[in-house]
């Protein structure tokens, strides 16, 4: 915008910087084509009432007439001074401005626009009738610098005032762009706060919150430790989760419980049939397994004969008897009644009938205390199978043929089931 001032370059004539100029800016912006065309009228202006003093100097140096030629270009440049004057409404009121400007318009109207045309009209007239001049080129140049010096102070107050326009609109622009900045960066401050107190305070509790749930599914333990924070409602969820902690490690435990009961037979705490079955069913077929089958002989007698009570604290007993003289790779069950198993998972089936004999010499070597006071003797038959890639319901077979054979032979004794070769 400091281009408008008014400057000289030597040999380019004032008027057509600012043609050039106005026509520069008006490509960059068309909203400014009154101010522009006012700057260029005023410009013109100048021009035109230099033109016309220009044309009679040098006829009064020579002191010849002015040439036709010279007549003709003068009423021309006349013609398009009073064009522009009317143009820019001088007599009225079209030429925006500030009171300097409108100053500078009554002293030119009076100054150019009378004195200095009549000036040019009187020494036209006379120099082109005569060559002779009223004034010397020095005395007219002198006069009518003078009174053309409004026009070109107009001119210069209009670009001035225009420049410090735009300076100041350009001032408010940048103004309001660091205004508009300050407050764009403040509220992307607190966007990006606000973001990372979500982020901190919402978002990642809540993913906390969602592994330990998934962790509590999956029956792992979950990461409750560390406090969300000040949001209540994720306290809140965190308690939550807490109980939901709770209430899963009782159900496990509660779980754990049952399935040891469900396991367990009441009487002798031992594992029961289906606990036994379960457990073998797991074991690979082509490992070898034995199986011994206990039944106490005569048992109904003793019911019949001690009482039922007595008759379970004989159960007990022999379960006792079956813990303490069977080595640790075992797993003893009741499996009914009267009935016991002994599961072997190492060994030889020659083994595990010396381990069937060792027991049956136990139980009938340890008498009983009976009710009514006297030593009672049981016994147990015993049935023994297994072996090597053999199903389990064979084995149990096996094993239960064997017990029926130990009872046939008379009872206390122990059989084994051996396939045929
Ligand atoms: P065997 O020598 O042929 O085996 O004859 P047994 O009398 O031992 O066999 P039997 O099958 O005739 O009788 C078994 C009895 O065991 C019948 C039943 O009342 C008793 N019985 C089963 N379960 C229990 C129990 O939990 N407690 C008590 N006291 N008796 C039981
Ligand atoms: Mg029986
Ligand atoms: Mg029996």
């Amino acid at each position: 915008m400091r281009q408008l001032a008014p400057c000289l370059l030597p040999g380019i004539p004032t008027g057509a910087i600012i043609e050039w100029q106005s026509g520069e800016i008006l490509k960059q912006d068309p909203d400014l084509a009154a101010i522009v065309v006012q700057g260029i009228a005023l410009s013109d202006l100048r021009e035109y009432a230099g033109r016309l003093g220009s044309y009679l100097i040098a006829p009064m140096a020579a002191g010849t007439a002015v040439t036709p030629q010279d007549i003709a270009a003068s009423s021309a440049a006349r013609g398009r001074l009073l064009e522009v004057w009317d143009l820019l409404g001088l007599s009225g009121s079209a030429l925006p401005g500030s009171t300097p400007i409108r100053l500078k318009r009554q002293e030119a109207e009076e100054t150019f626009m009378r004195q200095g045309l009549a000036l040019i009209d009187e020494q036209m007239a006379m120099g082109s009738r005569t060559g002779h001049f009223s004034l010397d080129g020095v005395n007219f140049t002198q006069r009518y610098v003078a009174l053309m010096q409004p026009l070109g102070d107009m001119r210069n107050i209009y670009l001035t005032e225009i420049v410090g326009r735009f300076e100041t609109g350009e001032r408010e622009a940048m103004f309001a762009l660091y205004r508009n900045g300050l407050t764009t960066a403040v509220l992307l401050m607190l966007v990006l706060g606000l973001v990372a107190a979500v982020q901190i305070y919402i978002l990642r509790p809540l993913l906390k919150g969602a592994q330990a749930v998934i962790a509590l599914a999956d029956e792992c333990p979950a990461d409750l430790v560390s406090a969300p924070g000040e949001v209540q409602e994720i306290r809140r969820l965190y308690g939550a989760i807490g109980i939901l902690a709770q209430r899963l490690g009782e159900r496990a435990l509660l779980t754990r419980q049952l399935e040891i009961l469900a396991a367990t037979d009441g009487l002798t705490g031992l594992f029961n049939r289906r606990a036994l079955e379960d457990h073998a069913a797991t074991v690979e077929v082509d490992r070898a397994r034995y199986l011994i089958l206990l039944d106490i002989d005569h048992f109904k007698s003793i019911n019949d004969r001690y009482g039922h009570p007595f008759g379970d604290t004989v159960l007990r007993a022999i379960a006792d008897l079956m813990r303490h003289s069977t080595g640790p790779s075992r797993h003893l069950a009741r499996f009914g009644g009267e009935e016991f198993a002994l599961l072997l998972e190492s060994g030889s089936l020659t083994e595990a009938a010396c381990a069937a004999r060792k027991l049956r010499k136990v139980i009938e070597n340890c008498p009983l205390k009976a009710p009514d006071g006297g030593m009672l003797t049981v016994t147990a038959s015993f049935g023994v199978a297994g072996g090597a890639h053999q199903t389990w319901s064979d084995i149990l077979v096996h094993a239960d043929a064997a017990l029926y054979r130990a009872k046939d032979a008379g009872r206390n004794r122990v059989r084994v089931f051996r396939a045929p070769a």
